[in-house]
């Protein structure tokens, strides 16, 4: 009896805890269920002692709230000011950049799925999508990869059709003569673009990305709005954005450029402006910008303006053609062609008209970067991501069938069905995170660490979907020249890598580092008041965050067990027979996530920053719980087909697999490894629940990616995917072989069997289809289908060569 009265306690303890029931009521019931245990005299005396004194230890301070002022919060204030260093104002800009939103709700380890899934789902304005079906086929269509590589530049017609059709114009508000896109059709025209060429997308990307036009609309002044706006939309202006410099790569704000507040002549007179000096490379559109903005320290020595000499970041719009400016050399980016280089002024003078936003943001410049980032970086690299692998997907899939070896295609073999499906599953998954990320920034989200995780997430999986396209096709992939279509993406992934964040940096320090603090429902308002600790009333503010916070901790806690049990089962959660069950995964896995994101905090304090390889564990658990959440949105967005059944057990798989995966190197590398190993059986109480999506789902992905391209998983799969329908072009060619192939393989089937079966012996070196059309195997319709099937799959197989004097390199020429 006594055994099911601790039992009863243990498990009401835990369920009250998991239900965060408040305080008061839960005391109250404890207080009962004590009695009665009391009275039932199954209980020895010293046992019920034991029980009520932790009893007391919680009841006193809830009920003494003095008592705990002064013994609890006190002390507790007094630790977090010595434990968490002062903020810098950089990282406190990053920090408050942006704004939280489902990043918020896995943090809290409750996430809210109705939420989630009444989020309006994505769809495009009947302008947006004529612009895609229009002149976005229509510049996919005009240029070549190849070609583009070769001239090192977009030709000439590109250039000018992009800046007719408004390409730089897509985030410009219509009032300023631009199209005012959303950011799901931004995102779904950078996608089709980098399906075509990553050089296209990248020119195009820039000035719709962290850039002139996007300071202008969040911080410029209205007479700067109505100059700068139109000529930009237009293209008669070529923006870029300076940032990087020799000396501040990651750590940008260590930049050395200068701007000093001084008096100097602009168009005849005398007025207040800065003199600048400054250093930047890497610079995407520099070589041809005509607007350059440009991120530099400012000063006053001459205290021109007021008391303060050192005034912080600003950023200024400088025509490229003032005096002083140079500009105009290149770098090449691992042999892409887009525009990017170097650039430099020396003493350029401009009023402080070109500062951003007038004198009023001088200083205020990393703050305005940081906004603008989080809704740039939720835009351009995940549509580039989401389209390599999509890319991928389709000339792998297309590839894996029309290429033979041993007597059968390629995607018969296992190891490649691997492969295909790393490259399918990855494609599905990536391709939910980017559609849900674009629908927050139309909601008017600023995801300051959503972006983060999609830019790191997206870019990592599209190296690791060309690393497996590369392999499958094998030295068709290797050899340079205009059919190869997989080459020159190989060579520039490594470019969206370091871009807008390097991702080791990204990973380690950015993703983690600032979601603790932004997204934690408590952390960052108590440091706020462990800053101003001194200040009346910051004790009671604090004391009342502290008692919110140790009652979420201790429901994360008991919400782990009793879900890692229960297989999340005792939740309520939305979902179909196909969904349900990860929708309980991703439960139990946010509330581990919530509990142990809080006791690393706990352990480390600030040294968490410097234990990166454990924030960069906590990011990527966060990270996978966000991809499996976007993954569901979709499904459900979609009414949950069918035939989206196994897409979406992959893309969870996956994610879970990942999420535990991380939280489980975390804990064997918690600081203080008994706490690790007991929190191992806390979070894992019978283990770990998800390895990844099995052989069988892998095969099933890569029968996906050979279907018919109407097929409705595969269409889904490469929606938004520029796919040519000239067989003059290496795509085109890879489509009509594929589709003659498949068309033709019942007598492909046919001609094997007589083969095989001895019906048929072809001299050597003869044609076996015109064997099999004297011998009556085939008839002459299909002899001549399964003749054109094979001359098509030649065509892909072939690759280039060429003659050695056409590879010489000419005088002056730089490869
Ligand atoms: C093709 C291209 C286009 C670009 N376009 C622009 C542009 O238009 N405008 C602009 O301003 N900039 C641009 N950049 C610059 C880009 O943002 C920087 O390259 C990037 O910030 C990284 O700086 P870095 O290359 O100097 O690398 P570094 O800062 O030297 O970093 C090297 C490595 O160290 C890692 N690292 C650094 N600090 C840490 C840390 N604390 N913890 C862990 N790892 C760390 C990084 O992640 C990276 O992997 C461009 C760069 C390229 C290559």
């Amino acid at each position: 009896m006594l055994l099911a009265w601790l039992l009863l306690l243990a498990v009401g303890l835990v369920v009250l805890a998991h239900l965060r029931t408040p305080a008061l009521p839960a005391l109250a019931l404890l207080a009962l269920y004590l009695i009665a245990m009391g009275l039932s005299g199954d209980a020895p005396g010293w046992l019920l002692v034991l029980l009520w004194l932790p009893w007391l230890t919680v009841a006193l301070p809830l009920l003494l709230p003095h008592l705990r002022r002064r013994h609890l919060s006190a002390p507790a204030l007094a630790w977090l000011g010595k434990t968490l260093p002062p903020l810098s104002g950089t990282e406190r800009n990053a920090i408050e950049a942006g704004s939280v939103w489902w990043d918020g709700e896995l943090f809290g380890g409750r996430p809210d799925w109705d939420k989630l899934l009444s989020y309006p789902k994505p769809s495009l304005a009947a302008e947006e999508q004529a612009f895609l079906e229009g002149p976005v086929e229509e510049l996919c269509a005009m240029v070549s990869d190849w070609e583009i590589g070769q001239r090192l530049d977009l030709p000439p017609e590109a250039w000018a059709f992009i800046k007719a059709q408004g390409f730089f114009a897509l985030i410009i508000p219509k009032e300023y003569g631009g199209k005012g896109f959303s950011a799901h059709a931004h995102s779904q025209i950078v996608t089709k673009l980098a399906t075509r060429s990553g050089d296209l997308a990248s020119t195009v990307m820039v000035p719709n990305s962290l850039g002139p036009a996007e300071l202008l609309l969040r911080y410029g002044s209205e007479a700067q709005r109505q100059h700068y706006l139109p000529r930009l939309a237009e293209g008669r202006e070529i923006p870029c954005f300076a940032l990087t410099g020799p000396y501040a790569g990651s750590d940008a704000g260590a930049m050395p450029d200068s701007g000093v507040i001084c008096r100097g002549p602009w168009q005849g007179e005398e007025v207040l402006g800065l003199r600048l000096n400054w250093e930047k490379r890497y610079i995407t559109l520099g070589p041809v910008a005509t607007l350059l903005g440009l991120a530099f320290k400012t000063y006053d020595p001459e205290h021109l303006l007021g008391d303060r000499e050192e005034l912080g970041i600003s950023l200024a719009l400088i025509p490229t053609d003032t005096p002083g400016v140079e500009i105009g050399r290149r770098h090449l980016p691992l042999d892409a062609a887009f525009m990017n280089g170097p650039n430099a002024g020396r003493d350029v003078f401009v009023p402080l008209d070109n500062l951003i936003g007038g004198r009023e943001m001088i200083g205020k410049g990393w703050p305005m970067l940081m906004e603008c980032l989080s809704v740039g970086r939720s835009i351009s690299l995940p549509a580039v991501g989401a389209s390599v692998a999509k890319g991928c997907s389709y000339v792998s899939g297309r590839y894996a069938r029309v290429r033979e070896q041993f007597g059968m295609p390629l995607a018969s073999f296992e190891g490649i069905q691997e492969a295909l499906a790393r490259i399918g599953g990855n494609a599905w998954l990536m391709d939910s995170a980017r559609l849900l990320t674009a629908q927050a920034v139309d909601l008017g989200e600023r995801p300051a660490v959503l972006s983060a995780i999609l830019k790191y997430q997206l870019t990592e999986r599209a190296r690791e979907c060309i690393a497996h396209a590369m392999d499958i096709h094998g030295g068709k992939a290797i050899a340079m020249g205009p059919n190869n279509y997989l080459a020159r993406l190989w060579q520039s992934t490594p470019i969206f890598i370091t871009v807008e964040g390097a991702n080791i940096l990204t990973r380690n320090l950015m993703i983690f580092g600032q979601g603790a603090v932004r997204c934690h429902p408590y952390l960052l308002r108590e440091m706020t008041l462990a800053g101003r600790a001194e200040q009346p009333g910051a004790l009671e503010e604090f004391d009342t965050v502290l008692l919110e916070h140790l009652g979420h901790a201790v429901g994360n806690a008991a919400s782990t067990l009793l879900l890692g049990l229960g297989g999340g089962r005792l939740d309520r959660t939305p979902g179909d027979a196909a969904s349900r069950r990860y929708f309980r995964a991703l439960n139990r896995l946010a509330a581990a996530f919530a509990l142990l994101a809080d006791l690393c905090l706990l352990r480390l304090g600030g040294d968490l920053k410097r234990r990166e390889r454990l924030s960069a564990r906590l990011a990527d658990a966060l990270s996978h719980l966000y991809l499996g959440s976007a993954a569901l949105k979709r499904y459900h967005d979609q009414g949950c087909p069918r035939e989206q059944h196994a897409l979406l057990a992959w893309a969870l798989e996956e994610s879970l697999a990942r999420a535990e995966e991380a939280l489980a190197g975390l804990l064997a590398n918690f600081p203080g490894r008994p706490l690790g190993l007991l929190l191992h059986a806390l979070v894992f109480p019978l283990g770990r629940r998800h390895r990844g999506p099995s052989d069988r789902l892998d095969a099933q992905i890569a029968e996906i990616l050979g279907r018919p391209e109407d097929d409705p998983a595969l269409a889904s799969l490469l929606d938004g995917c520029y796919r040519p329908q000239s067989p003059d072009q290496p795509l085109g060619a890879l489509r009509q072989a594929f589709k003659r192939l498949t068309a033709s393989q019942a007598s492909a089937r046919k001609l094997r069997t007589a083969l095989r079966g001895g019906q048929l012996h072809p001299a050597p070196g003869t044609d076996p289809i015109a064997a099999a059309l004297a011998a009556g195997v085939l008839d002459s319709a299909e002899a001549a289908a399964l003749q054109a099937a094979e001359e098509a799959r030649r065509r892909v197989i072939d690759v280039d060569d060429f003659a050695p004097e056409a590879l010489r390199l000419h005088e002056g020429q730089v490869r």
